[in-house]
This record gives C-alpha cells, structure tokens and sequence, in this order.
C-alpha cells in the first residue's frame, strides 16, 4: 500500500517571496507597482497590465469567506488526520482572493461571509509554514 502524504507547495523564483514571508509569520501580498494593483498568487506578470516588476506588501490578512466546505470523510489521502477539515476560498479586504484551511476549535461552525484572520501553520515537515484562518468573532 502506498502512504499518502499531505501535499506541500513549491516555491518558484516568484513565490519565494511569499512562502519567505509565511515563514516568518508574515502575510504578504503581490502588488504591480505600474497599474498598483494586488495579486494573488505570486505571479511574474501582473495579470491586469502584463508589468512585471511587481513587489510585496505587507497585509492584515482579514477577509471574508466567499465560499467554503467542511471536508468529514474521504478516501484515504494526506489529509486523514486532519479530518474533518474546512477548506475555504477567502475574499482578502485588497479585494483578491485565495484557498486556504478556516482552523480552529470553531471551525466547523464557519459560514460563507464570517469574517477571517490570517494566522500560520508550520507543517510536519518543520520548514514550510502555510497562511491559514481562524474565525474573528466577539
Ligand atoms: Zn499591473
């Protein structure tokens, strides 16, 4: 039987810079410096002006879930002891949009529209540390 094992990025010459920042419990977003516009993921190009000399900005990392699910069973995969799980694409308050995991104890409980924190993740592997969310509430 072959082991499963939870997928981890890879980071290319363009997203260093965002996995660097992840690594140092920073969130940072890609921004042209032409058009000043943000991007999310890390690109070469700005996706709206085709520049390429693009930068990273600090962000909150606050927004809201534009759409989500909780995951409660699956075949077997990386992700087994996880379960269950929520996976959520999350609208960013720059107005650019991202797939991350909602964590926490109250997980389960996030909606469509909760508002969202970023917080960060080191993975079992000790060096790459995922941007995750936590609920805001109270
Ligand atoms: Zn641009």
């Amino acid at each position: 039987m072959t082991e499963t094992q939870r997928p981890l990025p890879h980071a290319t010459a363009w997203s260093a810079p965002y996995w660097d920042a992840a690594r140092d419990k920073r969130f940072v977003i890609q921004h042209c410096t032409d058009c000043d516009r943000p991007i999310m993921y890390p690109r070469r190009f700005c996706p709206h002006c085709l520049n390429d000399t693009l930068e990273f900005r600090p962000s909150e990392g606050r927004g809201e879930i534009y759409t989500m699910t909780v995951q409660v069973a699956g075949p077997p995969s990386g992700f087994g002891d996880r379960l269950p799980y929520v996976v959520a694409v999350i609208r960013l308050d720059e107005g650019v949009q991202l797939m991350s995991n909602i964590v926490g104890d109250d997980r389960e409980s996030a909606r469509i529209g909760d508002r969202v924190r970023v917080d960060f993740e080191t993975v079992e592997d000790g060096q790459t540390v995922l941007p995750v969310f936590r609920l805001e509430r109270g």
